[in-house]
């Protein structure tokens, strides 16, 4: 029989095998609209002050078939598998999708969006490349602003600044959440698989805030049964867009492997910083994406992502670095040379591991992780 955390920990498996089912229901439920969103640094607390449902859309690893009729192969399958998921209705129950431009696959992604599905509530967001000038500011400041008018009259609701930092300390509360998970995860590696670990964190996308947070603790207590056979395990940062397919999560565990840290969009990046309860809220929300650690090869920054990266090895003394690409993926491979120039410097081990969603054999990523994780146990 499965205790609270083995059936919290399958609740969670579930949102993410099937969140728009499990959306159906929960929209039937309590009435609201539903606006769909794509990676990455979203600001949800803002649909959510609309009284509506933010959902991230993550792809998935079906087949891939009437997207080619939009998209090259080769752009990355992220985005392809997005765009193939509207075309066969999966979406459906969605009211409404937001795409930010975070390259220019995504920038594509979003010109076909508007032109093929029109009707319905559309909107992208454009976020200053360059991000410690004034003008940045006052920049994101009006293109949010613009996107919370068009919220508001989508939703016929006003949006104020009451209801906004509601959502704010909510959020800021469920990100506070995961934050000690992964501080636990990080002291007790045997207490939770990679794969667990992953699939809490991309539920909370796909879940309700409220119901998330709520499961998150209640389980959070019964972890702490978890911890009692502690095994050598080597320390990994993973750095790219997302973990996929989740296969690799498994393989990681079972080679010996604990992630420690990571800047993923599926993973960090979506929890690291909080929002501060000190000005106007659309201002807070604003300097929290301005403080966010660049993203690869949109940002227009020097050495920024490298100190970053370094920084993250350092914190959590991991023995080496896996950089997980999407194939095709350019602003991630653009980023690379530099961000492994400064690891050799420092003589940390790396690897880059190229995958996509619709990945089903792992074998060759097998042989490779097998070799890294052995040399780093040996050190
Ligand atoms: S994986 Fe790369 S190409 Fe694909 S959406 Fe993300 S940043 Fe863009």
């Amino acid at each position: 029989m499965m205790d609270g955390t083995e059936k919290i920990l399958d609740t969670f498996a579930a949102s993410v095998r099937d969140p728009f089912n499990r959306l159906k229901e929960y929209k039937a439920r309590v009435g609201k609209k539903a606006i769909g969103y794509f990676l990455t640094d979203f600001p949800e607390e803002l649909i959510h002050a609309a009284s509506m449902i933010p959902i991230a859309v993550l792809g998935n690893n079906e087949n891939i078939s009437l997207a080619d009729a939009y998209f090259q192969n080769f752009a990355c399958s992220l985005v392809r598998s997005t765009l193939e998921s509207k075309l066969n209705h999966t979406l459906d129950i969605l009211d409404g999708m937001v795409i930010p431009h975070i390259c220019d696959t995504t920038q594509c992604l979003a010109s076909i969006w508007k032109i093929a599905f029109p009707g319905g509530y559309f909107d992208e967001l454009v976020f200053p490349k360059k991000r410690h000038t004034p003008s940045a500011r006052t920049y994101l400041l009006n293109e949010l602003s613009r996107f919370k008018k068009g919220l508001e009259e989508y939703a016929g609701v006003k949006i104020t600044d009451e209801s906004l930092w509601d959502s704010i300390r909510l959020y800021n509360n469920h990100r506070e959440l995961l934050r000690k998970l992964y501080a636990f995860k990080r002291d007790h590696p045997q207490a939770l698989h990679e794969r667990e670990f992953f699939t809490i964190i991309r539920a909370s996308m796909l879940m309700a805030k409220e119901e998330h947070s709520q499961l998150l603790s209640q389980m959070m207590t019964g972890l702490a049964e978890r911890t009692t056979k502690p095994e050598k395990k080597v320390r990994l940062v993973v750095s790219g867009m997302v973990c996929e397919p989740l296969q690799v999560l498994d393989l990681i565990d079972e080679l010996g492997g604990a992630i420690v840290n990571d800047d993923l969009c599926t993973g960090s990046r979506y929890f690291l910083e909080d929002i501060e309860l000190n000005h106007n809220p659309l201002e807070a929300i604003v300097d929290r994406q301005l403080k966010k650690n660049p993203f690869p090869g949109y940002h227009i920054v020097s050495d920024e992502a490298g100190d970053s990266l370094l920084d993250m090895v350092e914190k959590t003394d991991a023995h080496g670095v896996i950089f997980l690409h999407l194939k095709f993926c350019e602003v991630h491979n653009f980023d690379y040379p530099d961000l492994k120039k400064r690891l050799e410097e420092r003589k940390i081990p790396h690897l880059l591991l190229e995958t996509e969603l619709q990945m089903t054999s792992l074998e060759q990523l097998r042989t490779r992780l097998q070799a890294f994780i052995e040399i780093l146990g040996r050190r």
